[in-house]
């Protein structure tokens, strides 16, 4: 009941106070100091409580001291004149000493003589202090014996004069940490500037870059520590930006290449219909022959370009399903052997295994590798293709004895648009994209691709897509 009226009654005086300091933390969270501010008056403050800490510490210290040399002289010498005189002390007051009052008490600590101030023993330490700081008056407490009883003494002195001079020190140390202060802020403030400026440096330079000036980088000279990391880490985030953007650009420029040529070609054909196609048949079928396949050729590329910018998108949807491998194996080898009369064929499906993925498109990218395949080997050449379990993958290879690769062009054939110089000099048409989409396939049905070539002897295209169930 009392508790439960004390907790009110204190949250009442306290809600105040409670208030005052929500309003203040809004306050300064609403503000937005510089960190060079913040930095600033977190270092001043420190100072401040270093120099409070001096100041308390030296008066105390200051204190204990005095009164420890008080203690050796002159209170050593007035216990030894009690005890000595004891019981005889009634005259006690008549020696010449500087203490306030003098009290003894017996055994059950009841006043056996007092010059009249005290009313009980005072031994404690906080008692004492408190005397010290609201009476200044220090209480000297000790205890003697005589004839085989305890007696308790206490003895008060003055110590106004110490206090004052401990006061003074304090007051000292004070001012000269408040004039020191004054040397300190300037220093504090200019030093967290420093600190700051490279921060402040890399937001204006930050602010600046845009694509017409993607080059732009931090300076890391005048940067230290984890600023100069930080900076570093920037510079090395805006060469992967600016390496995208750049092949991008790479990428939109070859592909408006691309289309150039069909076009142009179609241009030339319109005109030679313009001006002789309309009366000669022979023209006529030649030109529309010739616009057809290029139709169909830019038709080809815009889809394939299509399938990669959805990619980049990432709004390319694979449709998957369960379904078995052979299923479209099958139907690649029928189709392969309907179109191909000029290779050798040969087409070995090992295991048979259930996959999840987008049918359609692990065909087209099976097809791509085999169109490759038969694009880049001369008639006469070997195809095998072939389909099989290898640890957690269904691997279907493609192996041929083609042109083959050479050792530079490896790692480059995946790049969007990119043709090795022989597919190109020869004239096989292709834009370089097949390779693209077909890694984004496999990518997207979590499998891999793996090439092995050899210039001038052949090349080797695994596919390997990882299987739900195998089927031996
Ligand atoms: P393309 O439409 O030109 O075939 P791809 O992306 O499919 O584009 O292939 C990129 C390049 O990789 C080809 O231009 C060719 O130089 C090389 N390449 C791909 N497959 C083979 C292969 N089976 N034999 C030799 N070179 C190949």
């Amino acid at each position: 009941m009392v508790r439960t009226i004390i907790k009110t009654l204190l949250k009442l005086i306290l809600y105040p106070f409670r208030i005052i300091i929500k309003l203040l933390i809004s306050f300064f969270k609403r503000l937005k100091f510089s960190i060079a501010f913040k930095i600033s008056t977190t270092y001043v403050l420190l100072y401040i409580v270093i120099i409070m800490i001096a100041a308390l510490t030296t008066t105390v210290g200051y204190f204990l001291l005095e009164i420890r040399k008080f203690e050796n002289t002159v209170i050593t010498n007035d216990v030894e004149y009690i005890v000595k005189n004891f019981p005889e002390v009634r005259n006690i007051k008549v020696r010449d000493s500087d203490y306030n009052s003098v009290e003894i008490y017996d055994e059950n600590l009841n006043t056996y003589f007092s010059t009249g101030r005290h009313g009980k023993y005072v031994s404690s330490i906080l008692l004492v202090i408190e005397k010290i700081l609201f009476d200044n008056e220090y209480i000297y407490s000790g205890a003697f014996s005589y004839r085989n009883s305890d007696y308790y003494l206490n003895i008060s002195y003055p110590v106004g004069e110490i206090l004052k001079d401990a006061w003074r020190i304090s007051f000292v140390v004070l001012i000269s940490g408040a004039l020191g202060l004054l040397f300190i802020i300037p220093i504090v403030v200019s030093t967290s500037y420093k600190l700051i400026g490279p921060i402040k440096n890399m937001t204006e330079i930050t602010k600046t870059i845009t694509v017409n000036n993607i080059n732009t980088r931090l300076d890391i000279k005048d940067a230290q520590d984890e600023l100069k990391e930080l900076s570093q880490t920037f510079n090395e985030m805006m060469d992967r930006i600016e390496g995208g953007y750049k092949i991008q650009q790479q990428f939109v420029s070859d592909a408006s290449h691309e289309l150039r040529t069909p076009i142009a070609v179609i241009k030339g054909y319109v005109n030679m219909l313009d001006r002789w196609g309309k009366n000669d048949k022979a023209v006529l079928e030649e030109s529309i022959e010739a616009i057809k396949n290029e139709t169909d050729n830019m038709q080809d590329l815009i889809e394939k370009l299509l399938f990669i910018a959805r990619s980049d998108r990432s709004t390319l949807n694979f449709t998957k399903e369960d379904f078995r491998i052979m299923s479209i194996l099958n139907e690649i080898e029928k189709e392969t052997k309907m179109i191909d009369k000029e290779h050798k064929l040969y087409f070995d499906f090992y295991h048979d295994a259930i996959i999840y993925g987008d049918k359609m498109q692990i065909k087209q990218a099976i097809r791509i590798i085999i169109d490759n395949a038969m694009k880049f080997t001369p008639p006469g050449g070997h195809i095998m293709v072939s389909g099989f379990i290898e640890d957690d993958y269904y691997v279907i290879k493609v192996k041929d004895t083609g042109i083959g690769i050479k050792k530079e062009d490896l790692d480059k054939i995946f790049d969007r648009l990119y043709r090795a110089e022989e597919s190109r000099s020869k004239a096989i048409g292709g834009h370089g994209l097949g390779l693209s989409i077909a890694k984004i396939i496999l990518l997207g049905h979590k499998g891999k691709i793996r090439v092995r070539s050899k210039f001038g002897k052949g090349s080797e295209f695994s596919l390997l897509f990882p299987y739900l169930q195998s089927q031996f």
